[in-house]
């Protein structure tokens, strides 16, 4: 009678990979046990050899459907003379591999459970199973036990402890199995806490939404702002309060049938507003629809999503509401997670709270992802997603730190096979974001089981995240050049090792040169990168006042076509100038005094969109380009010209035509949404030569596209179009953001490589 010893690595903690292995034991008619420990679960099992193959095959055939096994060791062992199969007691090591799991959504079961009147867990807002709810949100340690979550405060009934030790019950060891008896609880508060006198928390918080108020709702991995999506005046009072102009607020939709009210669906989007992770997708807006206009001015899209949370369904199933789901904070501060640091953060936003007691030990804001041609695309990383890491087709050769971006941060962690992204850090530009990334980069460590022996970071000497990678000790210190990171970053989640031509298109990047890059064409595999084509260098008049103010920018280019001249151009634009401030932009052109050069895309669309229509300043990154694609009328096919000549062995574009092609059309009162498919078309149609142009130089056919500005879907769509016309081989993002959230993933590859 044979035994074996298992060891099985990946995610099996939190999932039900347990009690799924002690069932399946049952039925081989197997002896011996199962147990978590530091590195995943352990197994060891004896019986006949047919029952143990049967066992080994099941184990690998029907895991349980949220568990991810990378790797499964089985080792013979002689027989112990176990009297049965049991579940044991977790193990500590001195090893800790184990991977963690994402929070889950409420799962089918749970629901039915939920809106049973005969449940005993009808309407309650904290029912979960092995197969949902919070995972990595309420984890403090590995391996994955009540006792290392926050739900160790509360103590199971009776019950409860039943269903938890019953290996046929669906909540056999789920950890933060609850009910209305042990479990978490509501409190509805007032902005200057006091207790609502209520029962019924739900219905009062229903109620007091309808009425237009502001609640601050706890959630999985923070606070939200909710408010009524229909109600235009209490989102216009939550933008004021939240200091917020413009910038898009999410939804949260009760379910699919409601979402087709506001916006168009396509089978693939459908499918991913239902993934267990339960992300923020970004849909197309119907032109007449009843969601407030304030929620998203300007946008073609709506971010929208799906409740996730037991909470979020009772607040949603029978109210008819659709909320504003927006993160808890004021402009762009990290979300709130903390109830006392919440409360003092979101008084003066939220008229009222909806607290409960189950403590988040980590802030994970929602992800926001979007359906491209008919795959995923993540734009944000967050919640449902980290700490899942992304399987690349290499192996780090030590354990790596990469420090990120400084715009929408997030930071890498690599070890083995593994890069795991972190989740969505922020703009590192205020103390809050600063303090949550450097506290964040430590609590990561620790729960993926990565001790950096060295650091990869942006080459811009001013980026947060290069000062803080720069400032650890005893480690190998590792700079990687901002838009080859964009590009590495693709190849990686691609598994592509081979020479490409990479497009990186952004707003800013620091460059080889010290110049600021951001429209680039760059021979590239992980060993190194060439730059071979790049826009023509424009003066940036007061650097980052450019990026604020785009009419500095579009300026710039006037004067540069133009001369003097451009001021007697007939445009709506050149009235709205402030001659005392051209007088000022003048003699920074003119005198080159904090002046710097820019090879943007991003600026580039920056400035054809103000030209279309005057904007004092941006409200949010990227606001430009996103308004300039809302205008844009899809059934244009024509373009503006463009030069191109070959410089010191690069090609440089010349958008001189463009720009003069847009004013003259501007002068000729030619209709916005044409001016702005034209201009579309045309960088569609430059990356498309470029590329043409580096295949015949270098014989590639590989392209990978990335960097913010092809979050634009519409030149997406056009170069995309084109180049698969020319018999390219496209990539671009799915896994990781292509806008700086994604640059983390491309500096760990890179500096694995430099090693
Ligand atoms: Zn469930
Ligand atoms: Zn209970």
């Amino acid at each position: 009678m044979p035994g074996v010893r298992i060891e099985i690595r990946g995610i099996v903690q939190g999932v039900g990979f347990r009690p799924f292995v002690y069932n399946l034991a049952q039925k081989c008619h197997l002896r011996g046990y199962v147990l978590n420990d530091t590195d995943g679960v352990e197994v060891e099992a004896e019986g006949s050899k047919p029952d143990l193959d049967r066992f080994l095959h099941g184990i690998r055939s029907s895991a349980p459907p949220q568990s991810r096994i990378v790797e499964m060791k089985v080792l013979k062992i002689a027989p112990q003379g176990y009297p049965d199969f049991t579940i044991r007691e977790s193990k500590k090591k001195d090893t800790r591999t184990v991977l963690v799991s994402p929070d889950l959504a409420t799962c089918p079961d749970c629901l039915n459970e939920l809106f049973d009147p005969e449940d005993r867990r009808f309407n309650y807002p904290f029912l979960n199973c092995t197969n949902c709810g919070p995972r990595l949100t309420i984890i403090q340690d590995t391996p994955y036990d009540r006792r290392k979550t926050t739900m160790s405060a509360f103590k199971m009934c009776e019950d409860c402890s039943q269903e938890y030790l019953n290996p046929l019950n669906r909540r056999f060891h789920a950890q933060p199995n609850a009910c209305p008896v042990c479990g978490p609880r509501l409190t509805l508060t007032d902005n200057q806490g006091g207790r609502l006198s209520t029962t019924d928390q739900i219905s009062t918080t229903i109620e007091l939404l309808k009425k237009g108020y502001i609640i601050a709702i706890k959630g999985i991995g923070g606070y939200h702002l909710a408010c009524d999506a229909t109600n235009n005046k209490a989102v216009s009072v939550l933008r004021k309060r939240k200091y917020r102009e413009d910038k898009p607020f999410a939804l949260m939709a009760k379910d699919l049938e409601t979402i087709r009210r506001f916006c168009h669906l396509n089978p693939s989007e459908v499918e991913l507003l239902q993934t267990i992770q339960r992300p923020i997708v970004l849909l197309k807006k119907k032109k007449v629809n009843l969601i407030a206009p304030e929620v998203a001015p300007l946008q073609k899209n709506l971010g929208v999503m799906l409740p996730y949370s037991p909470l979020h369904h009772l607040l949603l199933r029978n109210s008819n509401l659709i909320l504003v789901m927006t993160s808890g904070n004021q402009s762009d501060e990290p979300i709130a997670y903390e109830d006392k640091e919440a409360f003092g953060r979101l008084k003066k936003i939220a008229d009222y709270f909806l607290f409960h007691n189950r403590e988040i030990h980590r802030r994970c804001d929602d992800s926001v992802t979007r359906v491209f041609s008919g795959k995923e695309m993540v734009l944000r990383r967050g919640r449902g997603y980290v700490p899942l890491p992304i399987n690349v087709d290499l192996k780090f050769k030590e354990h790596i730190l990469a420090a990120g971006a400084q715009l929408k941060n997030t930071f890498c962690l690599a070890r083995d096979n593994f890069a795991f992204p972190s989740t969505h850090i922020g703009d590192l530009e205020n103390y809050e974001t600063l303090d949550f990334y450097s506290r964040e980069i430590e609590r990561f460590k620790k729960l993926c089981s990565v001790k950096p022996e060295v650091v990869a970071y942006d080459m811009h000497p001013e980026y947060l995240s290069t000062k803080y990678a720069l400032s650890l000790k005893n480690i190998k210190k590792i700079p990687v050049q901002h838009h080859y990171a964009h590009i590495a970053s693709c190849m990686a989640e691609n598994k592509i090792s081979q020479k490409v031509i990479g497009v990186a298109f952004d707003g800013t990047g620091y460059g080889e040169d010290e110049n600021i890059w951001g429209g680039e064409f760059l021979l590239a595999d992980l060993k190194g990168f060439q730059r071979m084509a790049h826009f023509k260098y424009v003066s940036m008049p007061g650097g980052d006042a450019a990026i604020k103010h785009p009419w500095m920018m579009a300026i710039s280019y006037l004067y540069a076509c133009y001369g003097e001249d451009f001021l007697n151009l007939n445009l709506e634009f050149v009235r709205r100038i402030d001659l005392s401030r051209w007088n000022l932009i003048k003699q920074m052109l003119d005198q080159k005094v904090n002046l710097f050069l820019t090879s943007s895309a991003g600026r580039l669309f920056d400035s054809v969109s103000v030209l279309l229509n005057f904007r004092e300043k941006t409200n949010y990154e990227g606001q430009p380009a996103v308004e300039l694609e809302f205008w844009a009328d899809e059934k244009i096919k024509s373009k503006y010209g463009f030069e191109m000549t070959l410089e010191q062995d690069k090609f440089v574009i010349h958008p001189e035509k463009i720009i003069k092609g847009v004013v003259d059309d501007l002068v000729k009162k030619e209709r916005k949404s044409k001016i702005a498919a034209k201009f579309h078309n045309t960088v569609a149609q430059i990356i498309n030569e470029v590329c043409s142009r580096l295949r015949k130089e270098c014989d590639l056919d590989s392209v990978c596209l990335s960097g913010g500005v092809f979050q634009n879907m519409l030149l997406l769509s056009r170069t995309y179009a084109l180049l698969n016309k020319n018999k390219f081989r496209v990539y671009t993002h799915h896994l990781v953001p292509p806008n700086d959230g994604g640059i983390s993933l491309g500096q760990a590859v890179i500096a694995n490589q430099r090693i």
